[in-house]
């Protein structure tokens, strides 16, 4: 009697595994499977968007600000952002 009761144990534990392993393997073919979705969504947007904004930001003479990073005026002497000094210091061009 106990030793069929110990089989059983082992065949539900196996089968309990079994689940277990299917149920994680499964999860990462479905996550990997998104990742690869979003990298795809991700190029087309890097395809549309940024070449885009891109050429609006070169249109409008514009450069970033070395220090927050946001749009300003090549002729601006201060960024509108943060007021960082641009231009008439250390400007040797
Ligand atoms: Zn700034």
């Amino acid at each position: 009697m106990e030793a069929i009761g110990v089989g059983i144990v082992w065949i539900l534990g196996i089968i309990v595994t079994y689940m277990i392993l299917q149920s994680i393997i499964l999860g990462a073919i479905n996550h990997s499977k998104l990742a690869h979705d979003v990298n795809e969504i991700k190029a087309l947007l890097s395809q549309i968007v940024i070449p885009e904004s891109k050429a609006a930001f070169d249109e409008a003479t514009r450069e970033k600000c070395p220090g927050c990073g946001s749009p300003v005026l090549k002729t601006a002497i201060y960024c509108s952002a943060c007021g960082l000094r641009l231009h008439g210091v250390d400007e040797d061009v």
